[in-house]
């Protein structure tokens, strides 16, 4: 019989897809890390069952005790799965802008979520910040992962990511691509692929035009899991050798045709990070080998950038073309 003992045990060890549409033109190979392919979902599956790990180990976490995580989406999600396969309980904290649907896939791993007003400044006794710091120190046996500032989301990524794909392209890799949300996945992996390599391995960071990561002051854009308006902890500045800036035109124009021309329904940080990836290969020759992470799918963005008339509200389509028919109410 061929099975494994639980779906935890399916993290990782995600394939690598050569693109080939998008890469018309482009001499150099560029393979996908295709991170949906995780039982949860996402890239961060790897990140939960490390921090949990370590938490039981250190002791921050004990039999029983509940996770406390200020987190809407694939962190949660990771998380939820972790905790259900070790027996611990999960509540959430997320801001009422976070749709329904968001909520109630953690809802349905046996999440408890909290919702939060938007409108109150980050100092109210209800806001995100405050309630979440609230309950774990009101419910006995909580533990607070912290992605942001915890040593074990980059060093998921740097011993299971890294040699994954030090391993899936014996060594050939010359250069690394990756969204920057908390920076763990760019600083563990990319520590990793640097250290393997003796430096040799270029390490490019891909992040929204406004974020802090290429210049920005965080000021607003709509790709969701990347770019930041602080420097977490999380995130070695020292690792990228080059940050690459995409729009939000940009991240959503690859995230479509990555769907429509490679088969790959991934979300916008994904199109952000090939938009990056398909940038620096343009200039590499034949025998380089870039490989770009897409952290997750996309069907947990279909009212956004799969949606036409979303897109075409943010000018990123002409309004002809939202494939309304005579009669629809816009
Ligand atoms: N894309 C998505 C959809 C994410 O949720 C995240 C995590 N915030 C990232 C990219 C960035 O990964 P990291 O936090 O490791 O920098």
């Amino acid at each position: 019989m061929e099975y494994v003992e639980h779906v935890v045990d399916l993290v990782g060890n995600t394939p690598l897809v050569k693109l080939n549409s998008l890469t018309t033109g482009i001499k150099a190979t560029v393979l996908a890390k295709v991170e949906y392919l995780n039982p949860g979902g996402s890239v961060k599956d790897r990140i939960a069952l490390r921090m949990v790990e370590a938490a039981e180990k250190s002791g921050e976490l004990q039999p029983g005790g509940t996770i406390v995580e200020p987190t809407s989406g694939n962190t949660g999600v990771g998380l939820a799965l972790v905790a259900q396969r070790k027996g611990y309980k999960c509540v959430f904290v997320c801001p009422d802008k976070v749709s329904e649907d968001k909520r109630n896939v953690l809802k349905a791993y046996g999440a408890e979520v909290v919702v939060c007003p938007t409108a109150v400044a980050p100092e109210h006794p209800d806001s995100y910040y405050n309630v979440s710091d609230r309950l774990v120190r009101e419910i006995p046996g909580a533990w607070k992962p912290n992605q942001y500032a915890n040593p074990e989301n980059p060093a998921s990524h740097y011993h299971q990511t890294g040699p994954e794909i030090w391993r899936q392209t014996d060594g050939k890799i010359t250069h690394f691509v990756a969204g920057v949300g908390t920076g763990g996945t760019i600083s563990g992996t990319g520590r990793y692929l640097k250290d393997v390599s003796d430096g040799a391995v270029q390490v490019i960071g891909a992040d929204p035009e406004g974020s802090v990561y290429s210049g920005g002051t965080g000021r607003p854009y709509l790709v969701e899991g990347v770019g930041e308006d602080f420097w977490p902890e999380a995130y070695d500045k020292t690792i990228a050798d080059q940050i690459v800036e995409v729009s939000d035109a940009d991240s959503f124009d690859v995230t479509r045709r990555l769907a429509r021309e490679e088969g790959l329904l991934v979300g916008g940080s994904c199109g952000m990070a090939a938009a990056a990836a398909l940038r620096v290969a343009r200039d590499l020759p034949e025998d380089a080998v870039v490989v770009v992470i897409l952290p997750d799918g996309g069907r947990g963005y279909l009212s956004k950038v799969f949606n036409d008339r979303w897109m075409a509200s943010y000018g990123f389509l002409p309004p002809d073309s939202t494939g309304a028919t005579v009669g629809d109410v816009l």
